[in-house]
């Protein structure tokens, strides 16, 4: 069966040479294991930071080896009790088409409550990051003004979306295409939306948010970074997420330069990861898949075929070319 190794650690923009497809042999599950055909690979951003060589929360990528990553996929052999043939699990070996692995490291999904895909996406690692991001950490209340960069990906647009169904009084985002800005506004319910490609992100957001922002959830960092502290009213939280605009630079990137005037209007800038929200999990899956049936709430994915397309999955995710969650199906 297929798997992707990484041959080569990417120096700025990765290139798919740095990637190689390759034929390996299927271990049989041994005592307590399972075989999972996958059907769904989740590319997403934090796997190139795994990429380089450097301590971080999550451990780099190893050269010549399988990487790994979100799978959602059915059991076709089971050795371990409570997991039949056919039951569909999420677990973490993906950039590959099957995967051996400890029945502990996989989570039965039902795939009668949201299509398998959705587990990777909105009712998955995503979508507990806005909802833990806008909860927990930026703890939203009614009639916040929000502000989310990176409004038409798979967190993105759910925290413009939640923010809105908690009571928001106002929900712009920012996206790198007019396409993606006609969608934010027309589909995913955004009160303003505008192209950061298009004119400096400050004169663009104070246009949209003309009496400031309460809340910015980050998923660029940078020139956005620096506009939304501009940007945020006396008391405004930021949730730093994620600083995609950076994850490729070779060179250490310009700090907000503004940084000085979180002081004087008392701002919270909070980090955050969504594995320190798992407790969160049961509300979220709760509310959000309640939202999900009652049509409130829309999850769009872009699907890219074929586990040999894996890689552009991931290169087309890191140049934009994906609205809502980028996955890869695998073929049956
Ligand atoms: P997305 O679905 O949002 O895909 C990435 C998007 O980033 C692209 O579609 C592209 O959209 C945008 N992008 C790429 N380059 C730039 C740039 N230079 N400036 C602005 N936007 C850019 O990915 P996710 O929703 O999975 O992740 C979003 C962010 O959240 C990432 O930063 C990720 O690292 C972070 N994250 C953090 C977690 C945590 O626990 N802290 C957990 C999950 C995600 P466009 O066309 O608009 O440019």
């Amino acid at each position: 069966a297929r798997e992707w190794h990484l041959k080569a650690r990417p120096d700025g923009w990765p290139v798919p040479g740095d990637f190689a497809l390759v034929d390996a042999p299927v271990a049989r599950p041994e005592p307590g294991q399972l075989l999972v055909r996958n059907a769904f690979l989740s590319v997403d951003p934090y796997m190139r930071g795994r990429m380089n060589d450097v301590k971080s929360y999550v451990p780099p990528f190893r050269l010549d080896a399988v990487m790994d990553g979100g799978a959602v996929g059915y059991v076709v052999a089971s050795e371990a009790e409570g997991f039949e043939v056919g039951d569909a699990v999420l677990h973490g070996l993906g950039w590959r088409e099957y995967a051996t692995l400890p029945a502990a490291h996989a989570v039965k999904v039902d795939p009668a409550l949201a299509p398998l895909s959705a587990y990777l996406g909105v009712l998955g690692m995503p979508g507990l990051t806005a909802y833990a991001g806008l909860v927990a950490v930026a703890g939203i209340k009614e009639g916040d003004s929000v502000f989310v960069s990176g409004a038409a990906g798979a967190v993105g647009s759910l925290v413009g979306q939640i923010a809105r169904l908690k009571g928001a009084s106002r929900v712009v985002g920012s996206a790198g295409s007019a396409a993606k800005v006609a969608a934010l506004v027309d589909e995913f319910g955004f009160d303003a939306a505008f192209d950061y490609k298009a004119g400096p992100v400050r004169e663009q957001l104070a246009e949209a948010a003309p009496e400031g922002i309460d809340v910015y959830f980050d998923n660029v960092g940078g020139e956005h970074l620096e506009a939304a502290i501009g940007a945020l009213n006396v008391h405004g939280r930021a949730v730093l997420c994620g600083a995609i605009a950076q994850y490729n630079d070779t060179s250490a990137p310009a700090g907000p330069r503004n940084l000085a005037l979180a002081i004087g209007k008392r701002l919270r800038l909070e980090g955050m990861l969504v594995s320190d929200h798992a407790a969160l999990k049961p509300q979220f899956v709760a509310e959000v898949a309640g939202w999900l049936k009652d049509g409130s709430l829309r999850s769009e994915e872009t699907v890219v075929d074929g586990v040999e397309h894996a890689v552009d999955a991931f290169l087309g995710l890191l140049r934009g070319e994906n609205t809502g969650k980028m996955v890869v199906r695998l073929a049956s």
